[in-house]
């Protein structure tokens, strides 16, 4: 069908690129393109319009265009249940009632994180302490109109993650922070994937309005064009101009918050079992441990006993932010605590118990389950998570994807996107460019994501931390071999995965020509073997100039299969002979990994 079906009504969405909008009209993006440029506006293929621009054009071409309806999924239809409400999970619905929001900011480094948290806490006025003895328990809480929100003041992605991972549900709502000078930046887009994976809502502060550069509506199209778009475009983001600087829009910020809020049913039983989670702890000089309990259901009271982790004691002293001595403290209320036996972790999940000898029994336990848990690991592996969306336990791939340039990450998502059909959807939680990195690990494990990279290497430290959470990285060369093995997972066909291993190293000592400008590279094996059938990568320093087979191995004048550490041999690569004296040759096999 083309342009020409009259008054056919679509629908359009408040931000959508040129691409998916000539599908839409079922033309040529080139012809979208001219028309485009016939009314002034100029824009590539891959660039985004908005609704009014792509309406005119559409209704140029003879369409009824409407503004496509947005919907959040709830929370539960989206397919997870809030942590929180799992921690809750025996409380009856009738016995909940609101609570305060917990609220953690996220954001780019330098983005004013630091600087917000510190303007919210002075622009607490309904206290009338401005600027008042604040502790720094980790947690604070301000009032607007009566009503109280509780802010966690270690802002980072690690501190939310760290939480996550331990099953504990930092935050209610994410304020992301993002300058107006300088836009969405990879860490805004970590941040909105952690925000993500763990369905929690996000307001935008779009700070540094103050500043002469600030372009706020350019950082608005960069944040709908990463699927927050703002409510002024018809979207459902709330995007709050501040200045945390100058003291600007702090109060609207917080006011947007508390609808938020609203929308997002935040409840607990201040009478139920007492549940919530350590936001920090450290070890004082003469209190002894000291930690930060934000109490999630129930009233924390002084004197009772608490298991955290594998810690536990009766509480002998509590504070508040503000260093007051407190007795009680009920849902969302972060209180700093005396009495336990040991240092709990950030993010340990607490409960109030009936004896301390119950409490010694459950440390016991959890003692023994996390030698067990060293054993069995968790693992996040394509084949362990196709089994759990069989058992109907899941119905999300999670994915991270990291690949050499940006150029490379949209086709692989669209291809990616194109493999959610049937039941299992597949959902890319993160994805930029660069190498796989330690946080990308972090993310993965609390999300139970696996992660896919294109073109790239994982360091060092990402596959450390990955093989002690169980996450499973897998790297391609081919966009086609990436998306046929996540295709093959969601059929449950996956072949095994393998794992490189190095088995050799060689120090290239001279470089000899062969006719027709071959070279071979003259060679002492350092370490282990370099084998005639492995694959090989050239170093030169840091940087792999060449990666691929080896064409010819000798050792004197004869062809051999494998040449062992302190011999000199020659090495011939494959279609390369850029070698260099100094360079590194490394021999590599893959290996499928021990299933335990
Ligand atoms: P963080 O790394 O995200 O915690 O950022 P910081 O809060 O440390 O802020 C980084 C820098 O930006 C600091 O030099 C702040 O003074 C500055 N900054 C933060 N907010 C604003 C703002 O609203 N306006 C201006 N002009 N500068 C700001």
């Amino acid at each position: 069908m083309s342009a020409n079906g009259h008054d056919k009504k679509i629908e359009i969405p408040a931000i959508i690129s040129v691409r998916d909008f000539a599908q839409i009209v079922d033309i040529s993006p080139i012809q979208v393109i001219k028309k485009l440029m016939s009314n002034g506006v100029m824009a590539s293929i891959n660039q985004t319009i908005d609704y009014d621009t792509a309406a005119i054009i559409a209704e140029e071409l003879g369409f009824e265009a409407s503004l496509e309806s947005q919907e959040i999924p709830a929370a539960e239809e989206a397919g997870e249940v809030p942590i929180w409400r799992q921690m809750i999970a025996d409380e009856d619905d009738a016995a909940l009632t609101p609570r305060p929001p917990v609220v953690t900011i996220l954001g780019h480094v330098d983005h004013g994180k630091t600087s917000l948290l510190d303007a919210i806490r002075n622009a607490d006025v309904a206290t009338g302490e401005v600027g008042g003895i604040t502790q720094h328990i980790g947690a604070y809480q301000v009032e607007l109109k009566g009503r109280t929100i509780t802010f966690l003041d270690t802002p980072g992605h690690a501190a939310f993650t760290a939480m996550r991972a331990r099953g504990a549900q930092g935050a209610d709502i994410v304020i992301l922070v993002v300058a107006a000078d300088d836009g969405v930046m990879p860490q805004t887009k970590e941040a909105m994937a952690h925000a993500l994976a763990a369905r929690v809502p996000i307001v935008v502060a779009l700070n540094k309005i103050d500043k002469a550069n600030a372009n706020p509506d350019r950082v608005k199209q960069q944040l709908g064009e990463n699927n927050l778009v703002s409510d002024e475009w018809g979207g459902n983001t709330m995007i709050i101009p501040v200045s945390a600087k100058q003291h600007q829009g702090i109060e609207d910020l917080l006011e947007a918050v508390l609808l938020v809020a609203d929308n997002t049913d935040i409840r607990a039983n201040d009478s139920g079992a007492v549940i919530g989670t350590v936001i920090e702890a450290e070890l004082d000089k003469t209190k002894g441990p000291v930690a930060t309990l934000l109490v999630q259901n129930g009233t924390l009271q002084a004197g009772d006993i608490v298991v955290a982790g594998t810690v536990h004691g009766r509480l002998r002293a509590m504070f508040d932010f503000r260093g007051r001595k407190v007795q009680k403290a009920g849902p969302s209320f972060p209180v700093s605590v005396m009495g336990l036996n040991d240092l709990p972790a950030a993010g340990d999940v607490f409960r109030v118990v009936e004896s301390e000898r119950e409490a010694r029994q459950i440390v016991l336990e959890r003692q023994e389950a996390i030698k067990n848990a060293a054993t069995t690991q968790k693992k996040a592996t394509l084949e362990e998570l196709f089994a759990r969306y069989k058992a109907g336990e899941a119905k999300e791939l999670n994915l991270i994807l990291k690949a050499d340039v940006q150029g490379s990450l949209e086709p692989i998502v669209g291809e990616l996107s194109n493999l959610s059909q049937g039941e299992i959807k597949v959902n890319v939680l993160y994805a930029e460019t660069g190498n796989v990195s330690e946080n990308d690990v972090m993310l993965a494990s609390a999300s139970d994501a696996i992660i896919v990279g294109f073109s790239i290497q994982a360091e060092v430290a990402a596959r450390r931390l990955a093989d002690a959470e169980g996450v499973s990285i897998r790297l391609y060369d081919i966009i086609y071999r990436l998306t046929e093995d996540i295709d093959k997972a969601l059929k449950g066909m996956l072949a095994p995965e393998f794992v490189e291993k190095v088995i050799g190293k060689a120090n290239v000592l001279q470089v000899f020509s062969l006719n027709k400008g071959a070279k071979i590279a003259g060679c002492r094996v350092s370490e282990g073997e370099i084998r005639r059938n492995a694959r090989v990568r050239l170093y030169r320093g840091k940087d792999i100039v060449f990666e691929g087979e080896v064409s010819s191995l000798r050792h004197e004048k004869d062809d051999v299969r494998e040449m062992r550490q302190g011999f000199e041999c020659g090495i011939g690569l494959k279609n390369f002979n850029d070698i260099l004296i100094g360079d590194v040759i490394e021999s590599f096999v893959m290996e499928k990994v021990k299933s335990e």
